[in-house]
């Protein structure tokens, strides 16, 4: 028994309230209704048979999703960064050379991961705001002949979808190199073909266009990628994201690794199964129809896109920032007067843009009214 003079007084925390946001920003987007009661169903073990076959649906789902036939296709425990890490982590060993772009934030990411795995990091240069251009690509690896390629497919930093995707692929492979894509805000959302592209590893996040909380990230490897991966001299240096180990978990043998965030994969399960019903170039196809709805209202408010119609992206909108207005005033004012989530720019695009996201469930007519409106009585 506990002495009275021992006990401390427990904190007096209140129920979760949490405000009713719209998400319109770079993610998270706003949760589908059904993804939301899947996480709210009863837990099983997981290495539960029912569960080993939620693990097949998913892997198939996800196949679909990413437009390939890769057996190595998994959602990764953690973040988009996770799954990053995962991707790089395992593909650059110490000593390789991995190519990098500079056009936004998540390529900054790319080579600081890739020095963490004791990779040696080099750049191919575009501006931020900008794509990459393939003839510049083809440079860096005549250049530098790395022994991997990154790139950022749609970039959330500055609202760039990358074009030529084949084009710098296939240069990447000319010179032997594997290619790594960061899909995390294009995939559900924007058009891609991993294997008609020629994409060797490409990693993605629940929380964008596929509307799902964060928690289970998409990652997938081409067996050629695969290959590299298990025939490495040394370990990675991450336990966890330790592909040859995870195989164990999501490979045939189904053997304990970690536990898994098992209502995270009963999220993004619904998350891509609605993705399966609405079909996938549907979803492309709503994703650019409603960003585009977004883009004409923005302008015909006398706004101005960043980015030119060839590499608009519409899963995230940058918008450039009117002269004599305080862009961290005016999504505050969103957010106090509507509980309307947009954000403002960063890095090199800091005070320059806004970034309204179009993403999955958030990718809806009156998410795009609300949000048109919202900005023009506030920008007034
Ligand atoms: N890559 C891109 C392009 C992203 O937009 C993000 C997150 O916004 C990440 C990687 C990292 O994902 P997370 O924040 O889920 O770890």
């Amino acid at each position: 028994m506990a002495n009275a003079e021992d006990s401390v007084e427990a904190p007096d925390v209140g129920e979760l309230t949490p405000p009713d946001r719209t998400l319109m920003g770079p993610g998270p987007s706003d949760v589908h209704p059904r993804v939301l009661r899947a996480m709210s169903t009863p837990l099983v073990g997981h290495l539960d048979p029912s569960f080993v076959e939620i693990m097949d649906e998913v892997q198939e789902l996800l196949r679909y999703t990413f437009r390939t036939d890769n057996q190595w296709t998994i959602p990764v425990s953690g973040t988009g960064s996770a799954a990053m890490e995962a991707a790089i982590g395992n593909v650059v060993e110490p000593g390789d050379t991995m190519l990098v772009p500079t056009n936004g934030y998540f390529g900054g990411r790319m080579a600081s991961m890739a020095r963490r795995a004791g990779g040696e990091v080099v750049e191919v240069d575009a501006p931020w705001g900008e794509p990459l251009e393939p003839a510049d690509v083809s440079d860096a690896l005549a250049e530098h002949d790395p022994d991997v390629f990154g790139f950022v497919h749609a970039e959330t930093s500055t609202g760039v979808l990358q074009p030529n995707v084949s084009e710098l692929t296939a240069a990447a492979h000319d010179h032997d190199a594997l290619v790594i894509a960061d899909s995390v805000t294009s995939l559900g959302g924007v058009e891609l073909r991993v294997d008609e592209w020629g994409i060797d590893v490409a990693y993605s996040g629940p929380q964008k266009c596929l509307s799902c909380p964060p928690g289970a990230s998409p990652l997938t490897l081409s067996d050629e990628a695969m290959d590299k991966v298990l025939s490495r001299e040394t370990d990675p240096r991450s336990w966890y994201l330790d592909l040859s180990l995870l195989e164990g978990y999501w490979g045939d043998e189904r053997a304990y690794h970690h536990t898994a965030p098992i209502t995270n994969v009963y999220a993004i399960r619904e998350a891509l199964r609605l993705v399966a019903e609405e079909g996938i170039e549907n979803r492309w196809d709503r994703h650019e129809r409603l960003a585009g709805a977004l883009k004409a209202g923005v302008e015909a408010m006398g706004l101005e896109m960043n980015a030119p119609d060839d590499y608009w992206l519409p899963s995230l909108n940058a918008v450039r920032v009117p002269d004599g207005v305080d862009d961290g005033e005016v999504c505050d004012a969103l957010i106090d007067q509507y509980d309307l989530e947009i954000a403002s720019g960063l890095g090199d695009l800091e005070g320059e843009i806004f970034r309204i996201g179009c993403m999955g469930h958030s990718a809806r007519p009156e998410n795009v009214i609300y949000v048109v409106t919202a900005l023009g009585d506030v920008l007034e």
